[in-house]
């Protein structure tokens, strides 16, 4: 069976963090924090490279690993320097006041901002400043076999993209053929969208393991990444259009004149912007750890490239994360005696494996 789409984009991420940008690199001031499956409502990417600020993206860190939302953005980023009002202190926030007191409240809760009562009326003070850390965020799309069918349903979506302008560039990474022209130029999706063709690093290997892994930690090669189209920049700072919806069949240069679409602000694309970033900095690329049965006696880590990505024993290669779930036929939890080999409080080499994990996470956090 060839390597699910899921193993390669959890390939994607990895190279994104170890070699962003394809070209050139970035600067030693900035960092790419990498995070897959995220985006607005309507819109979800299967990877998200943030571009941050290296000094900025360390002060973040002070308001903890969990995502601030964008009541809790709004009561952090506007918080005063001395004790105000809150009311007061913050803009209107163009919704109910009542929300605003409850994001204080949580604010609180997590030591991101002071309060203090004044009779009636609660007063805020900021305890931090909050960082402008988030430079450049860019979007990939993953395909690794991208025939005309892919690339149809890739085009309209890329469009979409391209029209609203949220993210600064958008790529298509799909597996490199060998071929001296690769095909994904041939295929019909926006010249704005870069494609980048990715050698198969995912041969089977095994036997090795990874000093810093839970045992079972088996190895494999590496894999480059090669432009094949460059993007263009989006205009994230200008107003964005949404298409609502457009006639089956429409094209960019075709009939539109029965699609349906609105305008959207720069203010709305900035404070979007930061939202999505706030998500990639909790989740990261390795949460997919949070829905596997990495308890499963088969599961392992297995190195590459200098990571780990997920191996079933069983199955003999990467599993997806749908079928890397309790309902899977050849799911067998660890035996209880592992429990004991090392790990006699934490669990056994599954919990091991969450802890790596998040290990890794949370360097990538802190740079
Ligand atoms: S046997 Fe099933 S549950 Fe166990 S690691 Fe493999 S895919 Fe996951």
């Amino acid at each position: 069976m060839s390597e699910p789409e899921f193993t390669f984009e959890l390939r994607v991420c990895q190279w994104a963090e170890r070699e962003w940008p394809p070209e050139g690199t970035l600067s030693d001031d900035r960092v790419a924090l990498v995070a897959r499956q995220l985006g607005v409502r309507e819109r979800r990417w299967d990877t998200l490279i943030v571009e941050c600020d290296a000094d900025a993206l360390a002060a973040r860190a002070v308001f903890g690993d969990e995502r601030l939302d964008s009541d809790l953005l709004h009561v952090v980023r506007n918080a005063p320097d001395e004790w105000a009002y809150y009311r007061d202190a913050l803009p209107d926030p163009g919704y109910p006041w009542r929300y605003v007191r409850e994001a204080v409240h949580d604010a609180a809760d997590r030591d991101a901002v002071e309060t203090r009562r004044a009779g009636n009326r609660i007063e805020i003070r900021r305890r931090w400043h909050y960082p402008d850390w988030v430079e450049r965020i860019v979007a990939v799309e993953n395909k690794p076999d991208l025939d005309a069918a892919a690339a149809d349903a890739l085009a309209d979506q890329i469009e979409r993209d391209v029209a609203l302008g949220l993210a600064d560039e958008v790529w298509v990474a799909t597996r490199a053929t060998g071929d001296r022209i690769e095909p994904a130029l041939f295929e019909d999706l926006p010249v704005e969208a870069g494609i980048l063709a990715f050698d198969d690093g995912a041969a089977d290997g095994g036997g090795g393991t990874d000093p810093d892994a839970a045992p079972g930690a088996a190895q494999e090669g590496g894999e480059r990444a090669s432009v094949v189209w460059r993007p263009s920049a989006l205009a994230v700072d200008e107003p964005g259009t949404r298409i609502r919806e457009r006639p089956e069949g429409a094209t960019a240069t075709g009939d539109r004149s029965a699609a349906r679409f609105e305008y959207v602000d720069p203010e709305w694309k900035r404070g979007k912007r930061l939202e999505i970033a706030e998500r990639a900095y909790e989740r990261g690329w390795r949460a997919y750890a949070d829905t596997m049965r990495t308890d499963c006696r088969h599961f392992r880590l297995r190195r590459h490239d200098g990571d780990v990505l997920p191996w079933c024993g069983a199955k003999r290669r990467g599993p997806t994360g749908r079928e890397c779930s309790g309902s899977c036929p050849e799911f067998a939890p660890e035996p209880p005696a592992w429990r004991t080999r090392g790990w006699p409080i934490e669990g056994g080499p599954g919990k091991g494996f969450e802890r790596l994990l998040a290990r890794r996470r949370e360097r990538v956090r802190r740079p």
